[in-house]
């Protein structure tokens, strides 16, 4: 009775704010989001960026770790409006005019297309696959002694790579290793950087498991519904609310800041140590992204099937073209 009179305030609605705040509720606080936009969702928002009639995604748009969020699978999505769309074809990585690399839903069949490299590539992900819930928990968890500690030592040897590195101790063709150049390259970091072969095995391996899916509406749907629902367990959602100083807030409960480091800090008055504001101030941000949005009159002609069939084609070309772009993903994401 008592933690049911506590408030606690979110600020930021992204998917992370969301999903506090649905377990804040669940724990019997009285939960409020504070949204600065007059749109809620963050990096989930869509929106008709070109021409009316035309629902692009603002930020995200391709949802493999949505698909196998242990804490979305807790929330009723489906019941609030979320459906999944897979495309025939995950994603699609042309190399030149007449090669195109594929990674389909099926092992199997990736492993066709992949030449003298299916071996490498079946030891690589299938151990992954083949055990994806469990691993899939450990991946998404706060740091913790894992279920499968040999599976997850497995995979963290693999993970600590390079991408160029995991790529050069693997694979010899240049489909796979395009593949796989580009599903690292949502690491937003340079290809031979430590660790950046870790996204690559987990969303090829995550297409296998669970596929590459695009809510149906574009990401805002799976905001609405996790927004939805929260409200329907007595939350309450406030957009064009920007919070400019934490104290602000009702003092009586937990805050959470679903915002980043610099922006924590500029709304933190003179809450935090010196030596947390110090670590905040000065935190490196990655590249940022960029992104081009498109109102299509006619399907792009594509030469290879698989990039007509497929919800996400990958443009970097090989491996070594993409490393030539510096801590660029592979630029583009064309759904
Ligand atoms: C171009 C692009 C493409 C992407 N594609 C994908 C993809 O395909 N798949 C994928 O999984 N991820 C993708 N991402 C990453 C994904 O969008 C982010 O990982 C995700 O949105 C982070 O969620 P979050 O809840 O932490 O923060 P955010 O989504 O950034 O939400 C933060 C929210 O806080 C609000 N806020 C900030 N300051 C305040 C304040 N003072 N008061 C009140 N509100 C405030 C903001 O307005 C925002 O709504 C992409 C990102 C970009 C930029």
């Amino acid at each position: 009775m008592r933690d049911a009179m506590l408030t606690a305030s979110v600020v930021g609605s992204g998917p992370n704010g969301l999903t506090a705040a649905i377990l804040l509720a669940r724990a019997g606080f009285k939960t409020t989001i504070y949204e600065a936009e007059p749109q809620f969702g963050g990096g989930l928002r869509s929106a008709e960026l070109t021409l009316p009639g035309y629902t692009h995604d603002v930020c995200s748009a391709v949802h493999p770790l949505a698909a196998c969020s242990p804490v979305f699978a807790t929330v009723p999505l489906a019941e609030h409006g979320l459906k999944w769309i897979h495309s025939p074809v995950p994603m699609a990585h042309p190399i030149s005019a007449d090669r195109c690399a594929v990674l389909h839903h099926s092992l199997a069949r990736t492993m066709e297309g992949l030449g003298k490299d299916a071996a490498s590539y079946r030891w690589a992900v299938e151990p992954l696959v083949s055990k994806w819930d469990v691993l899939v928990k450990d991946l998404l968890a706060p740091l913790h002694f894992p279920a499968d500690p040999v599976l997850f030592a497995r995979f963290g040897l693999l993970a600590i790579l390079s991408a160029r590195q995991a790529v050069n101790l693997c694979f010899n063709t240049p489909e796979a290793k395009a593949l796989f150049a580009g599903a690292s390259a949502h690491s937003i970091l340079p290809l031979e950087e430590q660790s950046s072969a870790a996204i690559g095995w987990v969303l090829m391996a995550a297409a296998h498991a669970v596929g590459w899916p695009i809510p149906r509406g574009g990401s805002q749907s799976i905001a609405n519904a996790l927004a939805s629902y929260f409200q329907s367990i007595g939350g309450t959602l406030v957009t064009g609310a920007r919070i400019s100083n934490l104290r602000d807030l009702p003092p009586d409960g937990p805050i959470l800041c679903d915002v980043g480091p610099r922006q924590l800090l500029q709304i933190s008055g003179d809450s935090f140590p010196t030596s947390f504001a110090k670590k905040l101030e000065a935190y490196r941000y990655g590249p940022g992204a960029f992104k081009l949005d498109w109102a299509l009159s006619a399907p792009i002609p594509w030469k290879a099937t698989a990039c007509r069939q497929a919800g996400t084609v990958h443009i970097g070309g090989t491996l070594r073209r993409s490393c030539r772009r510096p801590a660029s993903p592979m630029g583009g994401r064309l759904c």
